[in-house]
């Protein structure tokens, strides 16, 4: 999409630190860090939350899950939160699919 943040990161003419790319899917450090570790995984394709998955994209859910085992791993992470906001109440403010992996510190439970 044209007019969407994570799709221009996604083509470069945003610029991101680059944690992980391969054909599906690109993660990247969060412009805002909550955590010591806290990176976005996303799809390449354009996908606008996990409201919009079904039998014709979901595979790249299932991969982008890999990634974020593989990518932890490769980081010495043991211990880490993964979210996905879905709509505005949930706090979405980027309405690209994108999984938050977030890791480095004590997390607290329920989320706020
Ligand atoms: P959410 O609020 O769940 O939609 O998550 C969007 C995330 O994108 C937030 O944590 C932002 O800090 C992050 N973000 C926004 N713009 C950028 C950017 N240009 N580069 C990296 N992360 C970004």
């Amino acid at each position: 999409m044209s007019d969407c943040l994570f799709c221009k990161i996604v083509s470069g003419e945003i610029p991101s630190g680059k944690v992980y790319e391969d054909d599906l899917c690109y993660a990247f450090k969060d412009i805002a860090p909550q955590a010591p570790t806290h990176f976005l995984v996303i799809p390449k394709a354009h996908i606008g939350s996990v409201a919009e998955v079904d039998g014709s994209n979901s595979a790249v859910v299932a991969h982008i899950f890999e990634v974020i085992a593989r990518v932890t791993k490769e980081l010495g992470v043991g211990s880490y939160r993964v979210v996905s906001n879905i709509g505005e109440q949930a706090g979405q403010s980027v309405p690209h699919l994108h999984f938050h992996v977030l890791a480095g510190r004590d997390m607290t439970w329920p989320p706020g």
